[in-house]
């Protein structure tokens, strides 16, 4: 792609190194600030900036945070007996938007994966084996919320044999099935053999 100019060629250069972006919407964008106000620029170019040099990570949960303690943390009204083990902060972003949860996280940072080189020490795992062993601890369940991926079973595996100590927390996961609107017979074979398995009583 040539360009009549060096200027936008650096920022077409710079926007197409984000995930999802080619260089035709990356010149889009370019143009698009263009076309706009200086202060659009200049705001985005800010909040950016802000985002990145100032973001913290919760000191409990690992989340990401504007203080030491997020506002999951912190919030009163949530359960904090209950703790949802996730790989990753977009999982928590993802359970927060279905509203069904109101207890407690903990973010590991990763999954165990051998192939990439990343070790039990690389992720937040001690730190939950403190949390749950600290003598003000008044954690009662730990969901392990990974996703159902070779190094995700492998995580979980690895997370549930050094929980299993802690006799008085129980260890549960999230369920797995068809999702919503998903038709049975295109399921995989471990899904819906699962499904099966992991059946739910219903209501009466
Ligand atoms: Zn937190």
């Amino acid at each position: 792609m040539d360009f009549p100019s060096k200027l936008i060629e650096n920022a077409v250069g710079e926007l197409s190194k984000l995930p999802g972006i080619g260089k035709k919407t990356a010149l889009r964008l370019a143009l698009h600030l263009l076309k706009a106000e200086t202060d659009t620029t200049a705001t985005l170019a800010e909040a950016l900036a802000k985002m990145r040099f100032d973001i913290r990570y919760c000191d409990t949960c690992h989340n990401i945070s504007d203080t030491a303690e997020c506002s999951i943390c912190a919030n009163k009204l949530r359960d904090h007996s209950i703790i949802c083990v996730v790989s990753d902060i977009r999982d928590v972003i993802a359970i927060e938007n279905t509203g069904q949860y109101k207890g407690g996280y903990h973010v590991l940072g990763g999954v165990i994966s051998p192939i990439e080189g990343v070790g039990p020490s690389d992720l937040q795992i001690d730190s939950l084996v403190e949390r749950i062993s600290a003598p003000e601890s008044e954690i009662k369940e730990v969901i392990l919320a990974i996703s159902p991926t070779m190094e995700g079973d492998t995580t979980a595996f690895y997370l549930s044999r050094k929980l299993r100590d802690f006799a008085e927390v129980h260890i549960s996961s999230i369920a797995r099935g068809i999702p919503m609107g998903g038709e049975l017979e295109y399921a995989d074979e471990i899904t819906l053999g699962r499904s099966i398995v992991e059946r739910q009583r219903q209501a009466k």
